[in-house]
């Protein structure tokens, strides 16, 4: 089994099993309770707070746990704008979690990408001046084409114009360290650097009012339910063992595809460091992605056709259509996210598949 498909999600990490099996038997109590126990589950959870503030240069009042980055993407954006009246301003290729929050607020604001996927910042400027104050949400990092946003230059823009920037930096983290500075809220979720899925964070800078939509005593009132401790153990064993991934494997995979398949190309540029380092996405003209992928995964290699949470759906991505893919390409793309231990030989095998399934689906399709 080759697993090519680490932006959807990864393999939890042994030591995070671990972490979250002793808690799940050792430290099972309510952080809520007064007593022994529930003061032993408590410490274990302000630790893993002051972890994750340390991780991103926060301050740990400003974590707040939820069950993922669609979760602490709800809460920032229709936390923030529950009681104050404000425009949003996003881009053209956010995740499902944010465009379809979006979608319900009449007063949003697209701002297109480039072909690379590169938010156009000279659109973003205008926005802002005939907006006013707006709330900015713009994801830090593309899970489907693997573009990188230039957020310092972003921020600037926000915060010249007394916007509130919030970003999704789901995919940034597991790729490169990064910190809060600049930004006023961030989402993000574990199980992109090896915890199981259902955890999460949304960094809230101190000063800036979100208000719950989920409602209880938790998490300073902001976020309902008893604590997933073992999750948030299990999230801050993860941050531990955190290593960051190398381009070589994805160089090569892509390469050798570029060389030896006719008709492919990649989505956005491999030039620079506007890319996830582990990050492929990749047209082979004429193929139906999904064919692909149904055949590779028969033979034990897993990649995906775009983002997990939009494979499946009939309509072709709209990321791919926001960067300017032909409209008969649109269906004819797989994404390929190595993980850390991903050898240049399992690199290799992917792409003699991968080259053996395409020839047969084009010999197919001239049939
Ligand atoms: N944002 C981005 C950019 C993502 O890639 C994902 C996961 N595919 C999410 C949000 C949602 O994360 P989760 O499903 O863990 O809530």
């Amino acid at each position: 089994m080759i697993y090519l498909d680490n932006a959807a999600t990864t393999k939890p990490i042994p030591q995070v099993i671990e972490a979250i099996n002793n808690c799940l038997q050792e430290d099972w109590g309510n952080p809520s309770s007064v007593h022994e126990m529930g003061r032993t589950a408590r410490a274990k959870v302000e630790k893993v707070r002051r972890t994750v503030a340390d991780f991103i240069g926060a301050k740990p009042d400003e974590i707040i746990f939820t069950s993922g980055a669609t979760e602490s993407n709800s809460l920032a954006i229709c936390g923030y704008l529950k009681k104050q009246k404000r425009r949003i301003v996003t881009s053209a290729i956010e995740h499902s979690s944010i465009r379809e929050i979006t979608e319900d607020y009449a007063v949003t604001d697209i701002v297109p990408v480039d072909g690379c996927g590169m938010v156009d910042l000279d659109c973003l400027e205008h926005r802002l001046i005939v907006t006013g104050n707006p709330l900015v949400s713009i994801q830090w990092a593309n899970g489907e084409i693997g573009t990188i946003q230039n957020m310092d230059e972003i921020s600037k823009i926000v915060h010249k114009y007394n916007g509130v920037l919030h970003t999704d930096a789901t995919q940034i983290i597991p790729d490169r360290p990064i910190d809060v500075n600049g930004v006023d809220m961030m989402s993000f979720s574990g199980q992109k650097f090896g915890t199981p899925k259902g955890i999460g964070v949304l960094y809230v800078r101190n000063g800036v009012k979100i208000n719950p939509i989920i409602y209880g005593a938790q998490e300073k009132g902001l976020r309902g339910g008893t604590e997933n401790v073992p999750y948030i153990v299990g999230l801050g064993e993860a941050i531990r063992q955190l290593s960051y991934p190398k381009q070589k494997v994805r160089n090569h995979i892509a390469y050798r595809l570029l060389s030896e398949v006719d008709g492919c190309y990649i989505i956005g540029s491999l030039i620079g460091d506007n890319r996830l380092k582990n990050h492929i996405s990749l047209c082979f003209t004429g193929v139906e992605g999904e064919a692909l992928l149904l055949l590779l995964s028969q033979r034990g290699i897993y990649v995906s056709t775009g983002s997990a949470c939009s494979s499946g759906s009939i309509e072709p991505s709209q990321v791919l259509r926001a960067v300017g893919v032909p409209e008969r390409d649109l269906y004819s793309v797989i994404r390929i996210t190595t993980g850390i231990d991903t050898s240049i030989q399992d690199g290799d095998m992917a792409v003699d598949e991968i080259k053996d399934c395409v020839q047969m689906l084009r010999r197919v399709a001239v049939l």
